[in-house]
């Protein structure tokens, strides 16, 4: 659905929105729509440690020009501060100041990235702890603070170290236009599981792509998010069987028809459901992303058990048993990656959606409890949560409610199905096989439960 609001403050309303101190969205720096001048500017990369000139040295070896001070009058494309080596909270100020410093030379949709190691308070001194849990802070509050588009994100090293595979791929993601509705968030690496990918590699496409000669099934492909990771996925490679409900068998036709996959009708809830979707395939999945779902909103004084039941049985019984299925019967490749849609809702809990909201913290639960089995198949199971996306369901709520929710983000703006989908094409790709069990916010900074 259209952003009116968003075109006119960038057109003939600019200066009225200026004066009056209204919201003033910019249009975001998505994959393909990056201007040169953007792409070419340099990074700026602040550290004293060895962490961050082992990463100044990865961004130089992937074409990218590298700052380690900034140059006064230089936009920049980003700012990265490494802060692996901080030790107490003391010990942030000198990078943290500079990096401030440096933000007004941040070009518009340019991004800032932390670097640091993950908290983990049962295993750390108090005074270590409090310095990373920091941060997470610090990031967050950089994030709501970004202007004209740009993002603030972190990568959290957990028992990984900066030369794992899925730091570099984490780095590709958050620096390029594939990331730009993702704001205050964390990607967190755990192993040094997952093949290294080379900037060039991870922007690729077609039979060079990130994905290329693996076989991914979508789920709800039909329209909205899901059509949107159809295309995703082919146009990074992959070849893709889309999956939804008879009734939607036009409109999967034509998605997978324009990307030259397979389409597949049925309800995901059959009890027969995994057997005919593995029967489709025909061999080992690599990629499976659950992103059908439904709402029934009413609250709860309300709810009757035909809305609780068919949204649980949708957004999670259904892929409890589609794994499970799959996984019984052998059919996960070797290196299989799952990613299933969550949702801010399943966070931060939602008036009239207790059925939706169950339904997607129980994503959240059964992505994080599925993780060792993934890893033990060299793979990895993720979820994403987006936040307001314009999409069918979202065109479905009143004028004022959209009108609102699109302005609660820091980035002042609704998401595109393309920006949760290009999340999903970034945890499905085989550099990211580091990252597991997380859930990945795709939300703008949407301030519910942020
Ligand atoms: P949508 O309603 O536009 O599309 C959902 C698709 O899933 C449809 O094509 C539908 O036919 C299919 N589907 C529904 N039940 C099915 C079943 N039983 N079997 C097979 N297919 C089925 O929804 P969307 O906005 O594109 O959302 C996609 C996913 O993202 C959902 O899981 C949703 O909960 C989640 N999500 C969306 C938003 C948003 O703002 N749009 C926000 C958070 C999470």
């Amino acid at each position: 659905m259209k952003d009116t609001y968003l075109s006119l403050v960038n057109g003939p309303l600019k200066q009225v929105a200026k004066t009056l101190g209204l919201p003033q969205p910019v249009e975001l720096n998505r994959f393909g729509s990056t201007p040169a001048s953007y792409t070419n500017r340099p990074v700026l990369v602040l550290g004293s440690g060895p962490g961050a000139q082992n990463l100044a040295d990865l961004l130089l070896e992937n074409g990218l020009e590298v700052r380690r001070n900034a140059q006064s009058g230089e936009k920049l494309r980003a700012i990265i501060a490494v802060l692996d080596d901080a030790k107490s909270p003391a010990d942030l100020s000198p990078i943290v100041l500079e990096a401030g410093a440096a933000l007004r030379s941040l070009a518009p949709c340019g991004r800032v990235i932390t670097v640091s190691t993950a908290p983990d308070a049962k295993n750390q001194t108090p005074e270590l702890a409090a310095a990373v849990q920091g941060i997470t802070g610090f990031t967050r509050s950089v994030a709501h603070e970004m202007r004209a588009g740009a993002t603030a994100n972190g990568i959290l090293l957990d028992g990984a170290d900066l030369t794992a595979p899925s730091v570099a791929a984490a780095l590709w993601f958050l620096l390029s236009g594939k990331s730009a509705y993702v704001s205050g968030q964390f990607l967190t690496v755990s192993s040094d599981a997952g093949e290294r990918l080379g900037l060039d590699a991870f922007m690729s496409t077609g039979a060079n792509g990130p994905l290329a000669g693996r076989r991914a099934v979508v789920t709800g492909a039909a329209r909205g998010i899901g059509a949107a990771i159809a295309r995703n996925l082919a146009r990074d490679g992959a070849y893709v069987i889309g999956v939804d409900m008879p009734q939607a068998g036009q409109a999967l036709a034509q998605v997978t028809n324009e990307i030259g996959g397979k389409s597949v009708q049925l309800d995901i809830t059959a009890a027969d459901a995994a057997e005919k979707i593995a029967e489709a395939v025909g061999g080992p999945v690599d990629i499976l992303v659950h992103n059908a779902g439904i709402t029934r909103d009413k609250m709860l004084a309300n709810m009757d058990a035909g809305r609780w039941d068919s949204v649980i049985a949708v957004n999670i019984a259904a892929q409890t048993m589609i794994n499970a299925h799959l996984a019984e019967k052998g059919l996960f490749a070797d290196g299989a990656q799952v990613v299933s849609l969550a949702s801010t809702s399943g966070i931060a809990g939602n008036r009239g959606q207790t059925n939706y909201a169950t339904s997607k913290a129980g994503v959240i639960g059964l992505t994080a409890a599925s993780a060792e089995e993934f890893a033990g198949r060299h793979g990895s199971i993720n979820a994403v949560a987006p936040g307001f996306i314009e999409t069918d369901m979202t065109a479905k709520m009143p004028t004022l409610t959209r009108q609102v929710a699109r302005r609660l983000s820091s980035l002042q703006q609704g998401g595109q199905p393309v920006d949760v989908a290009e999340a999903i094409g970034f945890l499905a790709s085989s550099g990211a096989r580091g990252i597991n069990g997380e859930t990945l916010r795709v939300c703008g900074q949407n301030m519910v439960g942020a």
